[in-house]
């Protein structure tokens, strides 16, 4: 769970790299980072934080140049260390090699042994610099040969930006897990970047996906394009039920309208009685509205989110993540008193959330609270970098619907069915990774599992 963000340009890009890592701050809030190529050498400025926290007037002066990357992380492989911030710089065979990473290896553990054993030594503790020490070991004077031997040892999920000299490079896995998009504007600026959001906030058109296994590099010649492998997509559809922003297309589906459709689908699948339905803002909003509008109850407003937290997921302590729920939503106790309430949530995963919620939206006078989850049990840790817990923690891995009902304190629960799920899409269903929800995991991860 990160966001990457790439620029080619003609004039100086460290604003939009900045701008555009604003726009995927969602993506990550544990560090950001940015480094620039400036025509002679890489720039580089980066530290635990959020992006608006990261970087000032006296940064970008620093930062100039015309070529960069730009990185936010959401620690899923490694600690949560300034030394893990990304982007990553390396020097080697008088070459300075800058990268930055979304997604998560399955081998890196056994290639790092591997590189240890032959006398290298790691800056961090993270999956992302196998990548970068086996560019710069296997680079012999052409970049994108490195790329491919690269890719021919590293297995599982990866999206990554890569800067070498005045060269954008950019690879995503064959699999596809995690999402990639380049643009162009009129003028000749490249963007390639997590989501289109900054594609389209900094402005570029012909926005497309970068395909799974492509290799692209930018330089001054323009676009050129490559491939490792044959097309294996395994799109993670996680990105769609939660992570990505709402207004994101990935790889032909758009979020906004796969939340509200697996709104509408669950209604028909599971249809309640009730006054009021309401969303848990803001991954659950779209659901909540298609939910209402095929079932004909109302839509309202009844949780208040504190926009400014960050993320109660990832916090230490059961305690911490309940009171991290409290404060970032507060049950509106005028529109809930007396009503029979139809909750819409993107997910559930520890069951934290939901439980917290049903008892103060019962505690504010909710005389029945129906939870409606847009996205099957959640029952299997994903290793491709959606940081969901050990099975022990997923609350569906261990408890039927009945029993996960009773523990949330709901007066009725129900997930959609898969099938409801993949239809939303309106894709084939074999173009996604639904390992989370049914373990079946495409990129063997023997190497994590503990
Ligand atoms: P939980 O409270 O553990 O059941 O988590 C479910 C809630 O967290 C839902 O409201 C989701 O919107 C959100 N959520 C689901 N998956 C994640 C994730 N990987 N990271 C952060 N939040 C998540």
């Amino acid at each position: 769970m990160c966001g990457v963000i790439g620029i080619h340009s003609q004039s100086d890009v460290s604003k939009k790299l900045f701008y555009g890592l604003n726009s995927l701050q969602h993506r990550g809030q544990e560090a950001s980072g940015i480094c620039v190529y400036d025509g002679e050498s890489m720039v580089l400025e980066k530290g635990m934080g959020l992006v608006y926290d990261n970087f000032d007037d006296e940064s970008f002066l620093k930062l100039s140049g015309n070529i960069g990357i730009g990185h936010v992380r959401y620690a899923t492989a490694g600690g949560s260390h300034e030394y893990n911030s990304q982007p990553l710089l390396a020097f080697s065979k008088n070459k300075e090699f800058a990268l930055a990473h979304n997604g998560n290896l399955v081998n890196h553990k056994s290639i790092r042994k591997e590189l240890e054993e032959e006398g290298m030594l790691f800056q961090t503790s993270i999956d992302t610099e196998v990548i970068l020490s086996l560019v710069a070991k296997f680079y012999e004077g052409d970049i994108i040969e490195a790329v491919k031997k690269t890719m021919a040892r590293i297995k599982g999920a990866y999206s990554v930006v890569m800067l070498f000299e005045d060269k954008l490079v950019a690879f995503r896995d064959p699999n596809g897990f995690r999402p990639l998009l380049i643009g162009e504007s009129q003028k000749g600026e490249v963007i390639i970047a997590s989501e289109n959001a900054p594609l389209e906030i900094i402005g570029t058109d012909k926005i497309r996906d970068v395909k799974p296994s492509e290799i692209i590099l930018v330089d001054e010649n323009g676009i050129h394009s490559d491939f490792y492998e044959k097309d294996n997509r395994e799109h993670c559809i996680f990105e769609y039920v939660y992570f990505a922003r709402t207004d994101a297309t990935l790889d032909g589906v758009n979020s906004y309208n796969f939340r509200r459709r697996c709104g509408e689908i669950l209604s028909k699948e599971a249809p309640v009685e009730a006054d009021l339905v309401i969303a848990v803002p803001d991954s659950g909003t779209p659901g909540a509205m298609g939910y209402a509008q095929e079932s004909g109850i109302p839509f309202a407003e009844g949780l208040v989110k504190n926009r400014y937290m960050g993320r109660t997921f990832i916090k230490p302590t059961p305690e911490e993540r309940e009171l991290s729920v409290k404060l970032k939503l507060n049950p509106l106790e005028t529109v809930l008193k007396d009503k029979r309430i139809v909750v819409v949530d993107d997910s559930i995963v520890r069951g934290t959330t939901s439980k917290n919620l049903i008892m103060r939206m019962k505690k504010a006078g909710a005389k029945e609270v129906h939870m409606r989850i847009v996205s099957p049990p959640v029952k299997y840790p994903c290793f491709y970098g959606i940081d969901t817990p050990s099975r022990k923690n997923l609350i569906a891995a261990n408890y039927s619907v009945e029993e996960i009902r009773e523990k949330i304190g709901a007066d009725s629960l129900a997930f959609i069915s898969m099938d409801g799920m993949l239809g939303a899409t309106g894709l084939k269903e074999d173009v996604f990774c639904k390992s989370c929800f049914n373990g079946n995991y495409a990129v063997e991860p023997k190497e994590l599992i503990v």
